[in-house]
Order: structure tokens, then sequence, then C-alpha cells
């Protein structure tokens, strides 16, 4: 959290991808994240166009590299041959499989703000393939794909969800996907049982 801010400032940044919206799971989600206790400040829904897909995806360089490595390692943890030894040929082909699916239909943007909002939304929304989320966490307990699938199928893995990885990300995602005047400052009346110091307002 940067300094000079209090940390439920933080904010994060997701889209409900086009299955999550196919597979009616607006609602579901949008009620994951409020129930922790954070935010809405920001909410729309949008047909992406694909230099947008791009631009999100290879907003952090280092991306691309670690994306790739995260796939080796995962083909290798399971015994398999990599399609390539170098990363960034492998995210190629991920990043267009990614424009093709994120663009297929209307996706949900959101901002949500709380305390450690990056890694809360994360955590609820479970690790990147469904088949090994955790149970409990959105991408567990609503999707059944996998890496093997949807290799096989020549596609990207369908996992309902992008969260921004870091608090970095989430600020550069967020400036591009909205602009200042379509987000909301306001105050939830539960940020004072979440926040508040001295909770002196409760009694009469
Ligand atoms: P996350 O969305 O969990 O942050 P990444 O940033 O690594 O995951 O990847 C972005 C998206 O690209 C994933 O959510 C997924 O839809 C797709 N993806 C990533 N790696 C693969 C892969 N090996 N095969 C198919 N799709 C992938
Ligand atoms: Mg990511």
């Amino acid at each position: 959290m940067a300094k000079n801010k209090h940390h439920k400032e933080e904010r994060t940044f997701v889209i409900i991808k086009p299955d999550g919206v196919q597979r009616s799971l607006v609602g579901e989600v949008i009620k994951r994240y409020e129930k922790i206790g954070l935010k809405l400040i920001g909410l729309k829904i949008v047909i992406p166009k694909p230099e947008v897909i791009e631009t999100h995806y290879t907003i952090d360089p280092e991306w691309m590299r670690k994306t790739g490595e995260k796939n080796i390692a995962n083909y290798k943890k399971k015994g398999l041959t990599p399609p390539s030894e170098d990363p960034l040929e492998i995210t190629k082909i991920v990043l267009e499989n990614l424009k093709k699916y994120m663009t297929s239909g209307p996706v949900v943007l959101m901002v949500w703000q709380g305390a450690h909002a990056v890694g809360i939304v994360r955590k609820i929304t479970g690790t990147t393939e469904p088949l090994t989320s955790d149970v409990g966490t959105i991408r567990g307990d609503f999707v059944l794909d996998s890496y093997v699938m949807s290799d096989t199928d020549g596609r990207a893995v369908r996992n309902v969800l992008h969260a921004s990885g870091s608090v970095e990300e989430a600020e550069k995602e967020i400036k591009l996907w909205f602009k200042e005047n379509e987000m909301v400052n306001y105050r939830l009346v539960q940020e004072a049982i979440l926040y508040d110091v001295d909770l002196d307002g409760i009694l009469e």
C-alpha cells in the first residue's frame, strides 16, 4: 500500500469474463466480494476490443515471461513436454487465445475498494486453473476447466474471472478500463465496524 494512504483505500480491478456472464454468475461474484466487506466503486458491462485485451494483459511487462514460465513448469510437473522451452513463445499463443475468449461476448468490469483488496479478491477468486483451484473459491466452486482440456482444444482456459495480481497492476488496469468520473467515492455504513478505531457510535 502506498505511503499516506490508509489500507482501506486499496483498490483492485475485476473482470467477469464472457463465460461468467453466460453462466449467470454476475450476482454470485458480486455477492462474494461484497460479503467480505469490500466496496463496489465502479461497475459496467462492455464487449471488449481485441486491442484492449492485448494492452490489458501486457500492462505488466513481466506478464509474458512469468506466464510462459508458469506454463512450462506446469507441463514439467505433470511429466509432459511443453510445446516450447521459450516462455515468450508460449505466452504468444495464450495471448491470441485470450483475445478470442475475452471478445466473444459481454464482460462485466468492476473496481472494488477496501483493506487488502488485491489479495482478498485473489483469495476469493482462486488460482488460475479451475481443476486445481481450492474448493470455496469462485473458480473452484463454479467452473471445471483445465489446462489439459484447453490445450487439447487450442483455447484459453475458461475461469470466469480476471482479478489484478498486485496494487501496481490494479492501478494501471483501472486507468485502462475506467475514466475517473465513472467511479464513485462514497462511504459505506459497514466501514465504521470494519475500520473505525474507537467503535463509539454503537451504544445509545
Ligand atoms: P490469472 O488470471 O490467474 O492472473 P494469468 O495472468 O497467468 O492468470 O493468465 C491470464 C489468463 O490467461 C488466465 O486467467 C487464463 O484465462 C489464461 N491462461 C493463462 N495460462 C494459460 C494456459 N496455460 N492455457 C490456457 N489459458 C491460459
Ligand atoms: Mg494475471
